[in-house]
């Protein structure tokens, strides 16, 4: 894994019109109906402290019969969404599929889940799908703290030409019990930001937590450690949401959230 191979990356501030440093991407785990992504979506704008509103539409569930998500209908709804609230929209893409759909309904930006990036072939896949396509693309880590799988699959989409590329730190599975449901490993995001000081990374609070209470102290270890930005589940209706009902916050706890981080404003 040599140092600085992605040289060219387009700055985040450049992705889309508006969006700053921290970046902060919130909304639901998952879309689940067109009120309910509707109504999330405008107290999370009311805000004024959110840059791109995010919801899962197609869902990579462990076990088979859970809510896999709405598919691509939720992609009309994602539309309504940045229409009515002028807020740029993303959402999770796993396969050629995904994104050729997510392309097709005008979705601001992407990520790729951390199940997907565990997977070379899948990876090489849409890689070669965003062959030609200017949408920005964030990488989720995967599952496992291993390194070079997730450099390598940041690298696969560099090589596809995506410049505006960038990184997200949802912490790493473990056996056993613990406080929380990933294990952060800073050092992981840490070691991959040595590697590409320009390839921003963004905290993922709330898979790293999978409850509501430790989501503030968790984001505010990203700012610390100078992570590009947060990427945070919210929910108009927490305790009945289809997928991590735990873990997300409304808007309202959101807007708290993000008003009580201190952030380093030496990086703008
Ligand atoms: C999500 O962002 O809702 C999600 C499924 O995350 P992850 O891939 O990190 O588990
Ligand atoms: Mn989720």
């Amino acid at each position: 894994m040599a140092a600085n191979e992605l040289k060219d990356l387009i700055p985040m501030s450049e992705w889309l019109p508006g969006i700053k440093r921290p970046l902060i991407i919130a909304g639901p785990c998952s879309a689940e109906s067109p009120e309910q992504l509707m109504q999330t979506a405008k107290e999370i704008k009311v805000l004024g402290q959110v840059d791109i509103f995010r919801a899962g539409i197609w869902k990579p569930r462990t076990f088979p019969n859970n809510f896999e998500g709405v598919g691509s209908i939720g992609l009309e709804w994602l539309r309504e969404v940045k229409k009515e609230t002028g807020m740029p929209v993303a959402t999770e893409v796993g396969s050629v599929k995904h994104v050729f759909e997510a392309i097709k309904y005008g979705v601001d930006l992407i990520w790729i889940g951390a199940r997907t990036t565990a997977n070379p072939f899948a990876m090489q896949e849409i890689a070669e799908a965003l062959q030609g396509v200017d949408i920005p693309v964030l990488v989720k880590n995967p599952l496992s703290p291993d390194l070079e799988l997730w450099d390598g699959g940041i690298n696969r989409i560099y090589a596809a030409g995506i410049r505006k590329l960038g990184a997200i730190h949802r912490g790493f599975s473990t056996w056993g019990k613990s406080d929380l449901r990933n294990t952060p490993h800073w050092q992981v995001p840490i070691e991959l930001k040595r590697i590409h000081p320009n390839l921003p990374i963004i905290g993922d609070p709330s898979h790293i937590c999978g409850n509501r209470t430790m989501i503030a102290d968790i984001a505010q270890r990203a700012m610390d450690f100078n992570l590009d930005g947060l990427m945070i589940e919210s929910h108009c209706n927490p305790d009945e949401a289809w997928s991590d009902a735990k873990q997300q916050v409304t808007p309202t706890r959101l807007g708290e959230i993000l008003s009580g981080l201190k952030i380093k404003t030496e990086h703008t």
